[in-house]
């Protein structure tokens, strides 16, 4: 079921690259995996993929012990400070950093561990109240400054989330928000790379907008059951 599930967001993923000429090779799917149990990820394995985004640090630090197979995990969720021992390590790329106070926070754990962290930092990009991440251009340009100076984080892009709305215009202009960000950033001096943006209801319109990660959850699994064990952890 998974891989028919799959095999259609790829022929749609395709698709769509064809039709505002982008290269499919760039774009990365994230199979959104959170409160999904252990033998359907398996099987999400046996279908092809390979990377998996968790939103809740415990859940992470579990699935990566109880899943030894070769595949990456991603941290998506909103990141608290007194939990990023949980993440640091187990997840290959942290997408949700949104203060600097986090940012060293994962330093020194991934520090501690001897290894280069993966991270993006978060950008609010619409209006809406709910959602998490970095405004300020002066701050993002501090962080991004902080990283660079790390032996222990490695900046590779910016993530963001639309607000769950009905006008497209509304969604794709955050996605050009995004971008312009990455395009005031680099203009900066660095390079960051990756955007992580779009989930099951507007990833096409993130693929158009110039999104390298996209972070599908139901167009994989199908509808979430929150009444999973998880969910408490
Ligand atoms: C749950 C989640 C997704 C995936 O959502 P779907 O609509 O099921 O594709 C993507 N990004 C984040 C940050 C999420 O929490």
């Amino acid at each position: 079921m998974i891989a028919e599930k799959y095999k259609l967001l790829q022929n749609k993923i395709k698709a769509c690259c064809e039709n505002c000429g982008r290269n499919v090779e760039e774009i990365n799917i994230i199979a959104v995996s959170k409160t999904q149990p252990v033998e359907i990820i398996k099987e999400a394995i046996s279908s092809g993929i390979e990377i998996f985004g968790e939103n809740k640090a415990q859940e992470l630090k579990e699935k990566v012990l109880l899943i030894d197979d070769d595949v990456k995990w991603h941290f998506i969720g909103h990141l608290q400070k007194n939990k990023v021992k949980f993440v640091v390590g187990n997840a290959d790329l942290i997408h949700s950093v949104d203060t600097l106070k986090l940012a060293q926070v994962i330093e020194r754990k991934a520090e501690e561990l001897n290894i280069m962290q993966k991270i993006l930092l978060e950008i609010k990009t619409s209006d809406e109240e709910s959602k998490h991440g970095l405004e300020d251009f002066d701050e993002i340009i501090e962080i991004a400054e902080y990283c660079r100076n790390s032996e222990n984080l490695d900046l590779q892009g910016l993530m963001t989330m639309a607000p769950f709305v009905e006008d497209e215009q509304v969604i794709r202009q955050c996605f050009k928000n995004l971008k312009e960000m990455q395009t005031k950033i680099n203009s900066r001096g660095f390079e960051l790379k990756e955007l992580s943006m779009g989930m099951t209801n507007d990833y096409e319109i993130a693929i158009e907008e110039g999104a390298t990660m996209i972070r599908i959850g139901t167009a994989v699994f199908g509808e979430r059951d929150y009444s999973s064990s998880w969910n408490d952890k």
